[in-house]
């Protein structure tokens, strides 16, 4: 693990993050409506189970996914299988599902010329609604970089926050009774994280509007929850987990996440050599390399890719999650406990 910035206290220390005091809960039972936050990754997956297992009606529960390659047909960052195993997850649970994208996706972003960043498709009515779009003309032409600065790292705001953001201030269904928003992260994947609060008002939330009002709490259920917990729950729903985790990856984040390992950029060369080309191609057009001090070739040359299952391949890179969702006997995967470089 070479770019999480884990939470390790010094033996010793008497450390008290907000994942150790006291916090608020919400009243589980009380909203209108629940958003998860869906990566499709194991942690939103635990707070989907999590808020079934509280007995919250299914018909209340929208899963939400930030599709980071839009719908134009970039294939440069995601895995292919993540949105069809999102709406096959949902299915199989008897919940919503829905997407919103940056038109262009993160490929648009990092190619802009002198032009406005594209705008976002979010779910209105039955169908869609592009919002947003007519910013500054500005140039990016790099990717986004390795840091825990979100406008240097700019991929998680722009394919991911600002799609969220703009999902519930524009679609007036927030507008009705109470909303609550669920997401995935925990306190012992890094330091900032153990800082976040369990509980509190989402940043789009206006209940206290003076024209109209938006009731919208931000709750994180398995903040506290070690990663045994949350493949507990996994094995609990007997559910198969994102075909990441299969082939050995301890996340699932994009499949060229630029915080990925040495490993993973050679598992990434090895079972998607077009879009890792496509990368490095950038790299050296850019001038400027992902990572600061290596390129995704030297980080890939030193890495060793994982031993992956080719039915496991095929499937994360095939637009149809073919597997059974539900699985007996359950088998936890092999990137489970392992690597879990990711955004902090
Ligand atoms: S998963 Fe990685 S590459 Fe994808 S948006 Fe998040 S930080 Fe960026």
């Amino acid at each position: 693990m070479d770019d999480l910035d884990p939470y390790i206290p010094e033996a010793g220390a008497n450390v008290e993050t907000q994942a150790t005091v006291e916090q608020p809960e919400p009243d589980v039972l009380e909203y209108d409506r629940y958003v998860v936050a869906f990566s499709g990754g194991k942690d939103s997956l635990a707070c989907l189970l999590h808020l079934l297992e509280c007995g919250v009606d299914r018909n209340k529960i929208e899963l939400h996914h930030h599709l980071v390659d839009g719908r134009e047909g970039s294939t440069l960052f995601d895995w292919p299988v993540t949105e069809s195993y999102c709406e096959a997850i949902a299915t199989a649970l008897g919940v919503t599902m829905t997407f919103s994208h940056r038109v262009g996706g993160l490929e648009r972003e990092m190619l802009r010329e002198n032009t406005s960043t594209a705008p976002v498709c979010i779910p209105f009515g039955d169908g869609y609604k592009v919002v947003g779009g007519d910013g500054p003309l500005g140039t990016r032409r790099k990717f986004p970089q390795v840091s825990a600065n979100l406008s240097v790292r700019w991929c998680s705001s722009v394919a991911k926050i600002d799609c969220f953001a703009r999902y519930m201030t524009n679609n007036p269904k927030f507008r009705e009774g109470k909303t609550l928003v669920l997401t995935g992260e925990r306190a012992e994947e890094s330091k900032s994280r153990a800082n976040y609060k369990r509980f509190e008002p989402h940043r789009s939330d206006l209940r206290n509007g003076r024209d109209y009002q938006r009731h919208i709490d931000a709750w994180r259920p398995v903040h506290a929850w070690s990663e045994q917990q949350v493949w507990e729950i996994i094995k609990r729903w007997r559910i198969t987990s994102h075909p990441a985790y299969y082939l050995g990856f301890g996340r699932c984040s994009c499949r060229s996440c630029i915080f990925g390992s040495k490993d993973q950029w050679a598992t990434v060369r090895e079972i998607a050599p077009d879009q890792f080309n496509q990368i490095a191609s950038r790299e050296r057009e850019f001038k400027i390399t992902i990572h600061r001090s290596e390129s995704v070739i030297e980080r890939a040359n030193a890495g060793t890719p994982y031993d992956s299952d080719p039915f496991w391949i095929e499937i994360a890179n095939s637009r149809t999650f073919s597997a059974p969702v539900f699985i007996d006997p359950w088998v936890l995967p092999k990137g489970a406990f392992g690597e879990s470089c990711g955004p902090t």
